[in-house]
């Protein structure tokens, strides 16, 4: 085991904290409001500003077309360059945060370059152009399927492809803003005639979502030993649901105002080569499962390590001062299908990618009753409520509700996380 290295910087040492040096992720932030966005990096309990990092001259080693997208208010051009100008770019970075290195801990504009990340507003990382959620987990598909069709719980295509949709991008929003329980059209427990109003059955969905580096052209399919070639990191996804729309409008086409009105997504982005130590040979596949069509088959292909739990704090809870009660503990290596197949796939018909594409993994539900990520499973419909410890209990979410989602990974004694994917839901306007 070698031994860990350490920052300078000295919440960074933290064994329980999310950004040791060994992360160095990406994110925008503004410094004060309405200042715009700015690119930066989270070490420890602090926020270096990478323009201003550039400015002071301590990236000269970098190209100018790179420094430049330092400048930006997001994380597309940088992204663009792919994974190796990426990777030189951390390496960068990581070489001035390592301790024992005072160019930038003895910089007398350090202050201004590195801020306590209390004082700072994270932003969405990225301008996303497009949005595509998968369906990925087995355990989710087959939950979820045996409650609407008992006998015949996963599709015949289900292990075939990765099943997905087209999602919508604008909707997207950064963690900590607030979820306006939405209205949408559904039907009561008898049937027809629909009525329009507030969604009763408001859910989430626990999700690891990929963000595309480098692009790929359009009518040049993305083969799958050069899939995670274009993929930039990593962040934590809440796909919020509303369970009675899509229980209504689902058939023939899919998701569509269920999904639409907000998914929160986590602000710093874990690049691939942060998460290099924790890739674990994938995905798993039980006797009996269709051997997968050449297009999907890899023989390095990999799934990551990755713990993620979710928890739920009422208003009464917050008022009380009660910590927030945890609801699933799960694992993305559970998932059928990996991040190679997903692109692999999508790309398949030659659909183009472009820097800032979004795409997700599906709800994360591993084989315990404890590691579905929504309250659909977790609750089985509403049949088995879970309790809270302000004496309430939830079958869906409720008004005033916080859903975080917190996720990291392990190995020996290092330890990186994503930070927080936080909502509220706000009654219905
Ligand atoms: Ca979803």
């Amino acid at each position: 085991m070698t031994e860990r290295q350490k920052s300078w910087v000295d919440s960074a040492q933290d064994p329980e904290g999310d950004f040791p040096i060994d992360n160095i992720p990406f994110g925008v932030f503004e410094a004060s409001s309405g200042d715009g966005g700015r690119v930066g990096t989270a070490i420890g309990d602090r926020v270096v500003d990478l323009e201003a990092l550039a400015s002071a001259g301590m990236l000269d080693e970098l190209p100018d077309t790179v420094r430049r997208s330092l400048a930006s208010s997001t994380l597309n051009d940088l992204a663009s360059f792919g994974r190796p100008v990426v990777g030189g770019v951390r390496a960068a970075i990581r070489s001035l945060l390592v301790e024992g290195d005072d160019r930038l801990r003895s910089h007398p504009d350090r202050d201004r370059i590195v801020r306590p990340a209390s004082e700072v507003r994270m932003l969405l990382p990225f301008a996303i152009g497009d949005y595509t959620d998968f369906y990925a987990s087995e355990h989710h598909a087959t939950n979820v399927g045996s409650m609407f069709r008992p006998d015949n719980p996963l599709m015949p295509n289900w292990k075939h492809l990765p099943v997905g949709y087209h999602g919508r991008a604008s909707s997207i929003v950064e963690s900590g803003r607030a979820i306006r329980r939405p209205c949408g059209q559904t039907v009561p427990q008898e049937g027809p005639p629909p009525s329009h109003g507030p969604v009763r059955l408001l859910d989430y969905e626990l999700e690891v979502g990929f963000f595309i580096g480098a692009g790929s052209e359009l009518g040049s399919p993305v083969p799958i030993a050069h899939a995670l070639d274009h993929v930039f990191g990593l962040v934590l996804v809440n796909d919020w649901s509303a369970r009675d729309v899509q229980k209504w409008e689902y058939q023939p086409l899919g998701p569509f105002n269920a999904k639409n009105f907000a998914t929160t997504i986590s602000p710093w982005v874990v690049t691939m080569d942060a998460l290099e130590p924790f890739l674990v040979p994938g995905p798993p596949r039980a006797e009996g499962d269709p051997e997968n069509l050449d297009y999907l088959r890899w023989g390095e292909d990999v799934a990551v390590d990755l713990e993620l739990e979710v928890l739920v704090a009422s208003e009464t809870m917050r008022e009380r001062g009660m910590a927030p009660e945890r609801i699933s503990l799960g694992n993305y290596r559970d998932m059928y299908w990996t991040i190679a197949q997903m692109v692999a796939h999508h790309t398949s018909t030659g659909c183009d990618l472009n820097p800032g594409d979004l795409m997700a993994s599906g709800t994360v539900s591993g084989p315990g009753e404890d590691s579905r990520g929504c309250l659909l499973e977790r609750t089985w419909r509403g049949q088995n409520p879970v309790p809270l410890p302000d004496g309430t209990e939830r079958k869906f979410l409720q008004d005033g509700d916080d859903v975080i989602i917190r996720g990291w990974c392990r190995r020996n004694d290092i330890r990186i996380g994503f930070g927080e994917c936080v909502g509220r839901v706000l009654p219905a306007g």
